[in-house]
């Protein structure tokens, strides 16, 4: 028995994939996947992985959470629950949403299983093969990977340092529809975004919306980290402006922790009864246990407090990182300097392929995620994502000086500084 399941697990006979639907086709593991064999080692600074940091969680206050559930509503909280989501945590979730400007009903909003369960919603309803969805350029591969088993072509969109640029959207739209292709949605990440840690300007929402809304192109505002600003609260969602074309996706893995797998999506109240139709497939339900598990959180202990202090400890964490990149990086590198979040984007010069570059980082002991990964169409090789989340400040220089002595040994061999 117990060497049929070791077969199964380690690959796929050829004759199989012939019994596979088409699309398991799209199946592929993400570039972020196969690095973190590599990057979990302990003698390498990780640079790559996007994990929070939970060091700064009060495991045993939230311990006491539990027991207190399960002891007192152990009986609910162990038992199946509504598709759409526990009606308590989702009135305290629109209480969450009202930190960023969003007024939301609670029957609007759907618990999923981590926000990542939504964009698997989403894309199931929305995409057919071959209808376009437009992103941010870079974006986050989570998401790309999920648009990708859905058969969906990726347009990416420009974007600087003040977050996606209205007129290339405009120019996008444009072009697509000019070749007779079908626009589904525009996903973005305004605050903070994964890969690059910019921050969308409020002007900027404001007009992406309008065009959007003027377009008939529903707007996927994804926003795990835009309560973890480092200096001044992010602007106002752009659901908050925008209650109709708005599909907004949150998540308590940033804020709380990601190991409870709750996030959600708000939505607008024509498609609410879709995505709980789709959710209920495949899940049934979102887990009664986490959902309440958040929500004794939420209404005994100080989450705000909380949330400053994971705040804190990324900030930090980004200084050591900002700080050292000036100091250990070649010239030639730029990079950006997040106000929030977990990650840097570094730019380098276009001979430099990040991809090949990786063998040459493992053996100087640091890791990184190249370019590539952010993008369906093989651009970035000349960008990395650094993030800074997780490991301590000395770590962090540590890694980010390996990094540089890298880089720079590798601009000299093409005579590059
Ligand atoms: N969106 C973005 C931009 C993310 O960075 C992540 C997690 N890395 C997710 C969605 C998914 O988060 P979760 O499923 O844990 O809520």
């Amino acid at each position: 028995m117990s060497g049929d399941i070791t077969r199964i697990h380690t690959g796929v006979p050829q004759h199989l994939d012939e019994r596979f639907a088409h699309r398991a086709a799209m199946m592929k593991p993400s570039e972020i996947r196969s690095l973190f064999a590599v990057a979990s080692r302990p003698d390498i600074v990780s640079l790559a992985g996007g994990m929070p940091n939970l060091t700064a969680f009060p495991m045993e206050m939230m311990a006491g959470v539990v027991e207190k559930l399960l002891l007192e509503n152990g009986q609910e909280a162990l038992q199946y629950g509504s598709g759409q989501g526990h009606p308590k945590l989702r009135t305290q979730i629109c209480d969450v949403m009202a930190l960023e400007g969003i007024h939301a009903h609670p029957d609007d909003v759907i618990v999923t299983t981590g926000s990542q369960q939504a964009l698997d919603l989403i894309s199931r309803i929305f995409i057919d093969p071959g209808d376009v969805v437009l992103v941010e350029a870079p974006s986050y591969v989570g998401a790309l990977g999920t648009f990708h088993q859905y058969e969906a072509q990726v347009v990416h969109v420009a974007m600087d340092n003040d977050g996606l640029i209205p007129q290339a959207l405009r120019e996008a739209i444009t072009s697509t529809r000019a070749a007779g292709r079908k626009i589904k949605f525009l996903y973005l990440i305004p605050n903070y975004q994964n890969p690059a840690g910019v921050l969308l300007t409020a002007e900027r929402r404001t007009e992406i919306l309008e065009i959007c809304r003027s377009e008939a192109i529903f707007v996927i505002e994804d926003n795990p980290y835009g309560l973890l600003g480092f200096e001044r609260p992010s602007p106002n969602a752009m659901r908050a402006e925008d209650s109709e074309n708005v599909i907004y996706l949150g998540t308590f893995s940033k804020t709380i922790a990601p190991g409870l797998r709750v996030g959600w999506a708000l939505v607008p109240q024509s498609l609410k009864e879709k995505m709980v139709i789709a959710s209920e497939s495949s899940i049934l339900c979102p887990s009664n246990f986490t959902q309440l598990a958040i929500s004794s959180y939420l209404s005994d202990q100080p989450w705000r407090d909380q949330i400053a202090s994971f705040a804190q400890l990324y900030k930090v964490r980004r200084d050591a990182m900002l700080e050292s990149l000036e100091k250990y990086f070649p010239k030639g590198a730029t990079w950006t300097k997040p106000e929030g979040g977990f990650y840097v984007w570094v730019t380098l010069p276009p001979e430099i392929d990040t991809k090949a570059l990786m063998p040459k980082a493992i053996v100087g002991k640091v890791a990184y995620v190249p370019g590539t990964a952010f993008y369906a169409d093989g651009f970035g090789s000349w960008s990395m994502r650094l993030s800074y989340c997780y490991p301590s400040p000395e770590k962090i220089r540590e890694g980010v000086k390996a990094l540089g002595g890298v880089l720079a040994t590798e601009m000299q061999l093409r005579g590059l500084n």
